[in-house]
């Protein structure tokens, strides 16, 4: 029998990627550029240096908030949240405590607690320099606008984070505010764990503590790290002993978790409201305006695929990956439906043949699948004509690139593929066209 019943709950962080930072000028993009670089007196937090909020960063957090089903509020504000940290140069982060730009939403049936704006730190880098080790500090990534997205702990395992945390980059990503990359650190994922008695525990009571999972840096280490978390906390309550409310970081190389630091409470951040930022008033015909603009999302496109196509819903997440492959996959289905051929079948070929759409025309697949089983690309022979056909129509173009002009090549590339109907395979055609142009 089951005795704990585990209680988990999301904190998302999304780097914006406007052109420039939270509240000043500066550029947002820091990945990988020279330290220090982008920096000015409000980002490094100089004495003096007002902060000026980013119009389209407050937009783009609540057109956010918009598709995770969030109320987005008429009256918001931000405030300082104070704690010491080196990559912190200000004594404090400008954040929003009690009137975030969106709250109380739903997305996949998890409740959204929250989603506010705030600005990132600096960056902390341990290195050695001669024979001392120091550490640097980098203050590009101070100040670029950063959301957080906070759940409610309703998740009671890690493969369901997991799945919840996919579909929101997935969503970050369709919406184009972010790129939601867990390797530059443009999307980080932190998880509360508590694990509930289940003899004791009331409906709605849930466990007096919990441990806030940090340094996860991709999905997988995700699920493994709550996995771990909830074993380990089952083992601690199973041995009579009793929970601590704590910080603790998944180690990759030991996959376990460790305690980094007890949690300071809410009111030891001392937030109050930002005395350099009046407060934040929107209509509500702009607010209107915010969420007309978000389409359709992924994971409502994936549902009417398979309702309008009748396509199994594992071939409709993978063509909903990206709105390029879906927007293909719809083209292709139109055509296909002219040859009388069934939305499955195309369905069933880009996702088993791993089709590239970049060197295939939606007309081109049609013509391939019709054509799989007899032949699904056409004859060296055939091919060769079409290659020796348009070189000697198209002598201009020849011309140009004997004369040293690539693109010349890429023109009587694309006559073949147009004549082959899409048939061929661009790369061989490439090949084909070179040899026998440098004849
Ligand atoms: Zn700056």
């Amino acid at each position: 029998m089951i005795k704990y019943q585990p209680v988990i709950g999301l904190e998302v962080h999304v780097e914006l990627k406007t052109d420039s930072k939270m509240f000043c000028a500066c550029s947002a993009d820091h990945f990988a550029k020279k330290p220090n670089t982008q920096v000015c007196p409000v980002c490094l937090g100089l004495p003096g240096a007002l902060p000026v909020p980013n119009e389209k960063a407050i937009e783009w957090t609540q057109k956010l908030g918009a598709a995770l089903g969030c109320k987005l509020a008429i009256d918001s504000q931000f405030d300082r949240k104070h704690y010491f940290y080196p990559d912190l140069p200000k004594g404090y982060q400008i954040s929003q405590y009690q009137h975030p730009l969106a709250e109380g939403g739903k997305f996949q049936s998890v409740n959204i607690t929250r989603v506010h704006l705030e600005e990132d730190t600096g960056k902390l880098m341990h290195q050695k320099v001669g024979d001392k080790n120091v550490s640097l500090i980098d203050f590009n990534r101070s100040g670029v606008p950063l959301v957080e997205i906070v759940t409610d702990p309703d998740f009671s395992s890690a493969s369901g984070a997991k799945s919840f945390a996919r579909d929101l980059q997935q969503t970050v990503r369709h919406l184009g505010v972010s790129d939601a990359d867990m390797e530059k650190g443009s999307m980080r994922l932190e998880a509360n764990i508590s694990v509930g008695d289940k003899s004791q525990a009331t409906s709605d009571k849930l466990p007096n503590y919990k441990v806030e999972l940090k340094n996860i840096n991709s999905f997988r280490f995700m699920e493994a790290a709550i996995n771990y978390e909830i074993e380990r906390q089952e083992k601690v309550l199973e041995n009579g002993e009793s929970l601590i409310q704590e910080t603790r970081g998944y180690d990759e190389k030991t996959k376990i978790t460790k305690p980094q630091r007890t949690k300071e409470e809410a009111q030891d951040y001392r937030y109050f409201p930002e005395p350099d930022i009046p407060p934040l008033s929107f209509s509500n015909t702009q607010l209107e305006k915010v969420k007309s603009g978000v389409s359709e999302l992924p994971q409502g496109k994936r549902e009417s695929l398979v309702a309008e196509h009748k396509i199994p819903e594992m071939y409709a997440a993978v063509l909903t990956r990206t709105e390029e492959l879906s927007d293909y996959f719809s083209e292709a289905v139109k055509i296909g439906d002219k040859h009388g051929l069934v939305a499955k079948k195309i369905a069933d070929f880009l996702v088993n043949k791993k089709t590239d759409i970049k060197k295939v025309s939606p007309e081109g697949l049609v013509k391939m699948i019709k054509g799989d089983g007899e032949k699904s690309s056409l004859s060296d022979k055939h091919l060769e004509k079409a290659v020796e056909d348009v070189v000697g129509k198209n002598k201009g173009a020849v011309a140009d690139y004997k004369a040293g002009k690539e693109v010349a090549l890429k023109f009587l590339v694309g006559q073949v593929m147009a004549k082959t109907k899409g048939q061929a395979n661009p790369r061989k055609v490439q090949d084909l066209l070179s040899k026998k142009l440098n004849e």
